[in-house]
């Protein structure tokens, strides 16, 4: 290769540079304040794809980036630039798990600053207040579970009905009991689908019905199942059911793979594990079985305690699960995701308050965004303060959910949060809210110079 010609700066002295001896240079660059008194003309190296330099959108591994290739390197850069750091565009950062997406919701967000009545981005909703199984963590436990309650097919329909015309823009049907054994679950996802309404399901995924699953997988976003085992003992162990039925649900989540793959169909299907000592030797068995069966990721959460730490969670066994996790973590490939949640996991490296339940945040307003409501019907600002008399908004049994968002009594019970909740004392700890809370607070509360941005 011929010798690079010396380059100057407008001092005079020696430079070093990359720049390719045949990059394609602006003949008339104007004023020379660069270090470099050669300067590459960047138009033409997007628009001549004869040259010898461009710019090309790389993939490596989980990141996608866009590098600038010189004559001499390969076309296939064995490493992209990392400096575009970690988007959405990165298969492995895509649900982004760790965090929330209010961003996306500016006008809700505009709604709430001008003090006007809106509807929740997203509800999580009960279908039930039972279960089939009786995992050791469950949260549910502590939040008056009765069997056979659940809300009634026509209420719930209605009330769908009523997220329509509102412009609630996504429903899961998540916490309290088991969805699957509310047998109206799949009209009323067909019928939000219709109505423009996202849909989601997080459920141990024993009962789905298989007659129905290639409806549940062309018209919900996403199913999460619920399985913090990665073999039929440890199952049994932490999800307090039968051996037998471990086979039972891999079989069915095999099935439901099959099924999304055969037909096109766009639904995420993942694998969810509520991190707990007694599953600690499960994470890497799960991890491989996720792989094996074709998931699309399986995302390691921290088990939320209730208030009065009835599940008993000490975050300092977390300390010990870094590598393991880690090492679960990089079996990610670019379909198949797996992700612990560091952030709440890490609570333990907080100080001792916050790891007692302090929030970072003094209020909660994250309610209007985000709201919950429980598996017999009755709406609640939040899933911590179901049972609670004093937040009950209303019954789907007998009130209309569009005239509840419009009345006074929602918006006075969101104020009543706002007003007498004590966030650090009287709150579960890591509640479904917490990160938009966070965000919320931020907002109305900006660092001095905000307008230096
Ligand atoms: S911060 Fe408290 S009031 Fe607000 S959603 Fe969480 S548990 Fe409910």
């Amino acid at each position: 290769m011929a010798e690079k010609p010396e380059v100057k700066n407008r001092f005079g002295h020696a430079v070093k540079t990359t720049i390719p001896e045949d990059a394609t240079l602006n003949q008339n660059p104007g004023h020379k304040l660069r270090t470099s008194n050669r300067i590459v003309d960047r138009q033409q190296l997007h628009d001549d794809s004869d040259a010898k330099v461009t710019i090309q959108e790389v993939k490596f591994e989980d990141q996608t980036g866009f590098v600038r290739l010189n004559a001499d390197t390969v076309q296939e850069p064995s490493v992209p630039n990392r400096f575009t750091g970690p988007t959405f565009l990165n298969k492995r950062e895509r649900f982004s798990f760790d965090g929330h997406k209010m961003l996306y919701h500016l006008d809700r967000i505009a709604d709430w600053q001008g003090g006007k009545r809106f509807a929740p981005v997203h509800i999580d909703m009960g279908l039930t207040k039972f279960c089939n199984v009786a995992c050791i963590y469950c949260y549910a436990v502590v939040q008056n579970m009765t069997k056979g309650t659940m809300i009634q097919e026509e209420a719930l329909m209605r009330y769908i009905e009523d997220c329509g015309r509102l412009g609630v823009r996504s429903i899961g049907f998540i916490g309290d009991g088991e969805p699957t054994l509310n047998p109206a679950l799949y009209d009323a996802t067909v019928l939000a689908k219709k109505l423009g309404i996202d849909t989601a399901m997080a459920t141990n995924g024993l009962l789905i019905d298989m007659d129905r699953a290639p409806e549940m997988l062309r018209d919900m976003s996403y199913i999460r199942i619920n399985l913090s085992a990665g073999n039929a003992e440890g199952f049994k162990r932490v999800h307090q059911s039968a051996s037998k039925n471990f086979d039972i649900l891999v079989e069915k989540i095999r099935s439901l793979v099959k099924i999304k793959k055969e037909q096109n169909l766009k639904c995420t299907i993942g694998l969810q594990m509520v991190l707990i000592p007694e599953c600690f030797d499960q994470v890497i068995p799960e991890a491989e079985l996720g792989a094996e069966l074709g998931v699309d990721y399986f995302v390691i959460k921290q088990c939320s305690d209730s208030e009065y730490q009835e599940i008993g969670i000490d975050y300092d066994d977390y300390r010990a699960m870094g590598d393991v996790l880690k090492q679960a973590e990089s079996l990610s490939t670019a379909d198949y995701v797996v992700q612990a949640k560091w952030n709440k996991l890490n609570v333990s490296d907080d100080t001792a308050i916050y790891k007692n339940g302090m929030r970072k945040y003094d209020i909660c307003y994250g309610t209007p965004f985000i709201l919950q409501i429980s598996g017999n019907g009755k709406v609640y600002p939040c899933g911590p303060f179901f049972n609670k008399d004093r937040f009950l908004i209303g019954d789907l049994h007998e009130d209309s959910f569009y005239d509840l968002v419009k009345g006074d009594r929602y918006w006075s019970v969101q104020e009543d949060i706002i007003k007498s909740v004590d966030v650090h004392k009287d709150c579960a700890i890591g509640c479904r809210q917490d990160y938009v809370n966070k965000f919320l607070w931020d907002l109305k509360n900006p660092p001095e110079h905000k307008n230096f941005i």
